[in-house]
């Protein structure tokens, strides 16, 4: 009786929990169908060819100035 009432008082918990897995499995799948099939790729580095980040004037690999950064689009003068 009392395993019961405590499985009987988890279950909206349970349902949470699911709906949680739900919602994070599909964006992984959708991440990694959209990098699969080439919608999406990441930003990579012209010198060195390496993963990099556009917020940051320079590759944090190699040094390289990166053109298309977002500092060298809207700063024109550092
Ligand atoms: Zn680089």
């Amino acid at each position: 009786m009392v395993l019961m009432a405590f499985v009987v008082a988890h279950i909206p918990r349970d349902i949470l929990e699911g709906m949680f897995v739900v919602a994070v499995g599909g964006m992984l799948v959708s991440i990694v169908r959209k990098v699969a099939s080439g919608e999406m790729r990441a930003n990579s580095c012209p010198h060195c060819s390496r993963p990099t980040s556009r917020a940051y004037p320079r590759c944090r690999h190699c040094g390289a100035q990166l053109v298309d950064s977002a500092w060298s689009r809207n700063r024109p003068v550092l």
